[in-house]
């Protein structure tokens, strides 16, 4: 194997490619539109194609294709070879800045939630230069975003690129008021921790839920789980370390920083953590992971589970979205500073925070629903559904002392002012101990847990950037204004303090006592997905997008009916799964198994009076069993006719919560009870036991 060093980034256009290949003004052009967000000519972008085309085929590619992020959740790519035809029948190679830049395809198959109709199905893809380009199967991929043809967003990637403007502008704003001149941009910082599941692919070829659902959607309790924690950080088995091994190479090579890898909680269940970079990029990089993972598993016969829930009765998969601020002078605004000034800038940043999850905490909530996460939320593994933050004790002490005027200290020695005190260094290990919060004040970021491990982390942060920039904003246009600096932000740190202290909570975030604690300080519990998702459309939201230009408000609403057209395909095609697996294959495996208890009682009986007790009991339960299932299908099979009826996408999605899941549990529960009966060679797929320690 290569060097680490020298592995890294060879299949990346990244800075230092530039460097090498950009003619200088080209290079500070290029890098100016990465760094301010400035527009790119066209002259530039002629001469930066040209260096691409050139790098990407000395790296074998043959094609290039823009790379977006449509509402389907995965990535879109559509590829162009870098032939043009030449005089006399021959061919040769061209990439032009018009189509770096800007790309044409057809948009009429991808969700739109009727912002566009089929008639006018053109889509725009449009270069975003702050991300590197790279190789990927031998062709050059440009990270793209994706609009309509009337310039209606149609991707995850556009509203996030304009929230990191508006969170960077209104942040400029504060930090001006600091006497922080020098700073240009201030860019939100992702490092995404994602979880998943290897299991073996003969098996998991095997099951159709898992091949069709990515979940199993039948499956008793096998006789261990993950109760002796004896998976959690343990020693790696080699065919997974095989895997890892690769993922990370391959994942270096386009210039992704991979670096930490371990086993989680959950049998099969491993993580993999890259080392923190700007969001969009964090984005960009986040979705090729899923990407790389699940075909490097393939070559290693293995199968990635992405699902947020592919197991009951063992801890399901999330996404942890670590998040700060930082300038472009490489100060973290999340970072406690050793002088009062910088302590008071860190404490105002903070309380934004605060303020921004307290007025958003339902948006924040609408960021991570989906079908799969419902599973996992508030199933004693992950956070419950109620939004809250975890600040760890001492910083929660500096908090109620700036709000009461009272001590702080353990002595009660310092009374806080703000800019005058130094605050006291928080050891780290202190503030990160609480893994039951959603979202955790973690030494000098944010840790926010509740997002699924199948989701775009678009989403989550989008919603962080603008709902802090709307915060930020308002306390701008309070200290602009202001005679007395820091009279008035002693002030305003200790209104927001009081006013938004609700969301802060310390304890057990699992706790039942919580779930009520939290329903008496007015914290929105929004249990489903289909709860959740119409708080995108408040007034208050759409304000909040509108206003800084994220969305118009007809694009929030498309964006409302993607998710619960999405929520219903996604239960509509497990209910079918379900039904399909239970007609071919259970119900004819469980008659069977009953015949040849029927056979083996009758020859016992007809040889002598020998006891038969264990096949008869056996197959009274089967035969009642079978009955259940039969009855459990058909009942299925009526409600997933009758969501047929509903137009309404809202409506249909609540029907499928409130009827079709349901009815899923149900004929769960019966199968998995004959699946107990039945012997294991007889059951006609493999079982939780074979799945999950099968490696
Ligand atoms: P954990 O205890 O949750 O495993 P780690 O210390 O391993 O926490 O960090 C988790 C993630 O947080 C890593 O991806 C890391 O790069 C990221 N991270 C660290 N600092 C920052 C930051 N300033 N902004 C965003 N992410 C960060
Ligand atoms: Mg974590």
């Amino acid at each position: 194997m290569a060097k680490i060093t020298e592995l890294f980034g060879t299949m990346s256009f990244n800075d230092k490619v530039m460097k090498e290949r950009l003619p200088q003004e080209v290079y500070k052009s290029l890098k100016n539109t990465m760094d301010t967000g400035a527009p790119l000519q066209i002259e530039v972008a002629n001469i930066v194609a040209t260096a691409m085309l050139e790098w990407a085929m000395e790296n074998g590619a043959t094609h290039y294709t823009h790379w977006f992020q449509p509402m389907t959740g995965i990535t879109a790519e559509k590829h162009d070879s870098f032939i043009e035809p030449s005089a006399g029948g021959g061919a040769i190679t061209a990439f032009s800045g018009k189509s770096l830049i800007k790309g044409e395809s057809d948009a009429s198959s991808f969700p739109s939630g009727g912002l566009r109709a089929t008639f006018e199905a053109r889509g725009y893809t449009a270069w975003d230069p702050t991300s590197y380009a790279f190789i990927k199967d031998n062709s050059l991929c440009i990270p793209t975003a994706f609009c309509s043809y009337g310039g209606e967003v149609l991707d995850k990637k556009t509203p996030l690129l304009r929230s990191m403007q508006v969170l960077s502008e209104q942040s400029l704003r504060i930090l001006r008021l600091f006497g922080k001149d020098e700073v240009r941009r201030v860019k939100p910082t992702v490092g995404p921790e994602q979880e998943y599941f290897l299991i073996d692919r003969d098996l998991y070829k095997r099951r159709r839920d898992l091949v069709l659902c990515g979940r199993t959607l039948f499956g008793a309790k096998q006789p261990k789980g993950q109760e002796l924690d004896d998976h959690y950080y343990g020693s790696i088995k080699k065919r997974v370390s095989e895997f890892m091994k690769e993922l990370d190479e391959e994942l270096w090579k386009l210039g992704i920083y991979a670096k930490t890898k371990h086993n989680e909680v959950a049998p099969s269940q491993h993580e993999l953590a890259p080392i923190f970079t700007t969001t969009n990029i964090a984005c960009d990089h986040n979705q090729l992971t899923m990407e790389v993972m699940k075909k490097v598993a393939e070559k290693h016969n293995l199968a990635c589970l992405l699902h947020e829930k592919p197991f009951a009765g063992v801890n399901g998969s999330g996404k942890h979205n670590n998040w700060s601020l930082s300038t472009d002078t490489g100060v973290n605004l999340f970072e406690p500073g050793s002088s009062p000034e910088d302590n008071a800038q860190f404490l105002l940043f903070l309380v934004a925070v605060i303020k921004a999850v307290d007025e958003y905490a339902d948006l924040m909530r609408v960021a991570v629903s989906s079908a799969g996460n419902d599973h996992r939320l508030g199933a004693n593994e992950a956070p419950p559904a109620i939004v809250s933050i975890f600040l760890g004790d001492e910083l929660t002490a500096i908090l109620e002392s700036i709000e009461n005027d009272t001590k702080y200290d353990k002595q009660q020695l310092t009374l806080f002012e703000t800019g005058a005190t130094v605050l006291p260094k928080f050891p780290k290990d202190t503030t990160d101990r609480n893994r039951t919060s959603p979202f955790a004040f973690t030494g000098n970021k944010f840790e926010f847990r509740m997002l699924g491990s199948n989701a775009s982390i678009s989403g989550v942060n989008f919603i962080l950037n603008t709902a802090v920039a709307e915060v930020i904003c308002q306390f701008a246009d309070i200290l602009e204004k202001s005679t007395n600096f820091n009279a008035d932000l002693h002030e305003l740190i200790k209104k927001t303090i009081k006013e938004h202290k609700r969301v802060i909570f310390n304890g057990n975030g699992y706790s039942k006592e919580w779930e009520e604690e939290a329903h008496r300080r007015g914290l929105p519990n929004l249990r489903t997905a289909t709860q959740a998702i119409p708080c995108f459309r408040s007034e208050k939201n759409v304000k909040l997008f509108t206003k800084h230009r994220i969305f118009t408000e007809q694009e929030i609403n498309s964006r409302c009916d993607i998710l619960f057209e999405d929520y219903a395909k996604v239960v509509n095609i497990e209910a079918m799964t379900m039904l399909d697996m239970v007609n071919k294959d259970i119900l004819p495996a469980v008659s069977e198994y009953g015949k040849e208890l029927a056979q083996t009682i009758i020859a016992k009986k007809s040889i002598a009076d020998i006891p038969t007790d264990y096949e008869s009991e056996s197959l009274a339960r089967l035969s009642k069993l079978t009955t259940c299932i039969y009855e459990g299908a058909k009942a299925l099979d009526t409600v997933v006719l009758e969501s047929k009826k509903y137009t309404n996408v809202q409506e249909k999605a609540e029907f499928f919560n409130n009827k079709v899941i349901p009815a899923m549990c149900e004929l769960r529960q019966v199968a998995d009870e004959a699946e107990m009966i039945v012997p294991g060679n007889k059951w006609p797929f493999p079982v939780y036991c074979d799945l999950l320690f099968g490696l």
